[in-house]
């Protein structure tokens, strides 16, 4: 459970997350304290609607700590996703990442590594950890195998 990819993706994500939360409390408090419980909310949500939906959460999480976090929730049964718990999984995506945006645009520096660390993520998530994921419902996981035959054919 738990591969190197899968683990130092998800740390690349919680450091994009630290420097947004940075960006955003330099220059307002109260919407840095706002995006720390959207970032708890959204998390919840993403394990709730998602994760507990997996079939590879108990033993096979290529992140871990989703998986490992999953096992607590409620259980849910092993069917495709709905279209509530995408849309409330990609609300939950987007809030976290673009919450911070207003307050990053003030610090480039800042808004250049977050996106780094954001693409980097991405990147090891597709060409990685999706190819070990035991998720046959995941959208992501459908949309990388295509991804991959396209770089098995390629020359
Ligand atoms: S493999 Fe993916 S969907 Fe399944 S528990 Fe881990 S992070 Fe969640």
């Amino acid at each position: 459970m738990g591969t190197f990819h899968g683990i130092t993706s998800l740390v690349l994500l919680a450091l994009a997350m630290l420097v947004g939360l940075i960006g955003v409390a330099l220059e307002a408090r109260t919407a840095a304290l706002v995006y720390t419980l959207v970032l708890g909310i959204a998390f919840l949500v993403i394990f709730a609607a998602y994760c507990a939906k997996c079939p590879g959460r108990t033993k096979a999480c290529g992140h871990l700590l989703p998986g490992l976090v999953a096992q607590y929730l409620p259980v849910r049964r092993q069917t495709p996703y709905h279209t509530i718990d995408l849309a409330l999984t990609a609300l939950a995506l987007a809030a976290m990442v673009f919450y911070p945006q207003f307050w990053l645009w003030q610090h480039p520096a800042l808004l250049a590594l977050f996106w780094l660390l954001i693409s980097g993520a991405v990147i090891q998530i597709v060409l990685r950890v999706c190819r070990r994921c035991q998720n046959p419902h995941c959208p992501m996981k459908k949309g990388t195998m295509g991804i991959r035959s396209w770089r098995a054919d390629t020359p």
